[in-house]
């Protein structure tokens, strides 16, 4: 049976001030959204909520995936539930490879999975077949797996990293936030890319962009546009393309929001 991660009514306050006003927004597994919306309207905000960051505070609703709320769990446990955040801005690990780093994450998730019987991990022989596939699915060189993560990586490198993570660990939902500047089309065209390549009918995905040519790249099924906190209006391409035609503008008067900067 295919899952759904539902957002209900998601309140969310950063010092106080509240940021996220309800949001909605179902997302089920082989679909793939993509969130669109002026600068300042919480796109980031939402991302960072479903991690559990502590700056987030979370003042009403839920997010529900499996009948449980995921709001209510460790980081950790979000991810070995199936549930894969990109984070905005990569922190760089010192002498941690691309390699180990994913080692290190396939085993976590997977001891959860054993509870407390003896667990001895992916072999390495296994672990280097896998990410083998996987980068050679993705078109990833292999010397990749050798790098020191995030230490100087490109944006494009950052990109493939995170792709490269998406592929490695299978998630049910991957919820992908792009940075707000400095993506080039190299980085873009990577994310949109693999993504495609990743599409299936395990993976749900929420892109969040600004970037109409990442939707030209990736055709999502479902497009959403938050402004003020909230989804204000749902659909598919279509409502991207009006998007470009129009800009944000008509869309701030027509939901009575103020507008931000753009
Ligand atoms: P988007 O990703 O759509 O551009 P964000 O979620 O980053 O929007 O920001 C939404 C709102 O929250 C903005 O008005 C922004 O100023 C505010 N905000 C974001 N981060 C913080 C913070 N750390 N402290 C105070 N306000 C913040
Ligand atoms: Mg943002």
């Amino acid at each position: 049976m295919s899952a759904v991660l539902e957002i209900r009514n998601l309140h969310v306050n950063i010092n106080d001030s509240p940021i996220l006003k309800g949001v909605n927004l179902v997302i089920k597994q082989g679909e793939t959204h993509a969130l669109m919306g002026p600068n300042g309207s919480g796109k980031s905000t939402l991302a960072y909520a479903l991690t559990g960051h502590p700056s987030y505070e979370v003042t009403g609703g839920e997010v529900i995936l499996d009948g449980e709320n995921i709001l209510e769990m460790e980081a950790d446990e979000r991810s070995r539930m199936g549930l894969f955040l990109a984070f905005q801005y990569p922190v760089a690990v010192p002498g941690v490879t691309v390699a180990n780093f994913l080692r290190q994450a396939i085993n976590s998730r997977m001891e959860a999975q054993y509870e407390g019987e003896d667990f001895k991990g992916i072999s390495i022989p296994e672990f280097a077949r896998l990410l083998r596939a996987k980068m050679d699915m993705l078109g990833i060189d292999h010397k990749f797996a050798g790098r020191y993560l995030n230490e100087g990586f490109s944006g494009g490198e950052k990109k493939r990293n995170e792709i490269l993570q998406l592929a490695t660990l299978e998630p049910r939902f991957a919820i992908l936030d792009e940075t707000d500047s400095g993506l080039d089309i190299d980085a873009l065209r990577i994310v949109a890319d693999g993504v495609n390549k990743l599409k299936n009918e395990n993976l749900g995905t929420l892109i969040i962009t600004h970037y109409k040519r990442m939707l030209d790249y990736l055709q999502p099924q479902f497009v959403h546009m938050m402004m003020g906190g909230r989804i204000v209006e749902s659909g598919g391409p279509d409502l991207a393309q009006e998007i470009e035609d129009r800009g944000y503008e008509p869309y701030f008067a027509k939901h009575g929001v103020e507008i931000t900067e753009e």
